[in-house]
């Protein structure tokens, strides 16, 4: 990681990345689909201007729907399977990408400021009580 920028990739490293050094933001999704799509608790997602995002390597894709009806691309690596890139349709409207944040190299200061899905939360996980919950929202 320098200033300006930070790098990621999957599990493998077939599929490496390059984002701005900040994230737009950090969110949480405790959605049913992301814990099964990382065969884990929740996805770490970090929002990024789409234009800003630099992929080399081949990403497959699972697209799946979220609880509007909206599509959501859940695009992974076909080698090692790590979930790297989310997209919706709604996306490119916005202009941003939604970058699977357990995949960039550093992870350590990474700051959620938002966990959504909070209804589908595992409840052995407490969260602090300063980060902004949403029962719901558009799954990630
Ligand atoms: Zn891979
Ligand atoms: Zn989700």
């Amino acid at each position: 990681m320098n200033n300006s920028t930070r790098q990621g990739g999957c599990l493998c490293g077939q599929v490496r990345y390059t984002v701005p050094a900040k994230p737009i933001e950090t969110v949480v999704c405790h959605c049913r689909n992301c814990q099964k799509q990382a065969g884990s608790a929740f996805s770490v997602v970090a929002f990024f201007q789409r234009d800003t995002l630099q992929l080399t390597g081949e990403l497959q894709t699972f697209e799946d729907r979220g609880t509007s009806g909206q599509k959501v691309f859940r695009r992974f690596c076909g080698n090692c399977g790590s979930p790297v890139i989310t997209d919706t349709e709604d996306a490119p409207a916005m202009g941003l990408i939604f970058v699977k944040a357990g995949t960039l190299d550093e992870v350590d200061d990474l700051q959620p400021s938002l966990h959504c899905w909070v209804s589908s939360k595992q409840c052995w996980l407490t969260l602090a009580d300063d980060q902004v919950q949403l029962q719901q929202q558009e799954s990630l």
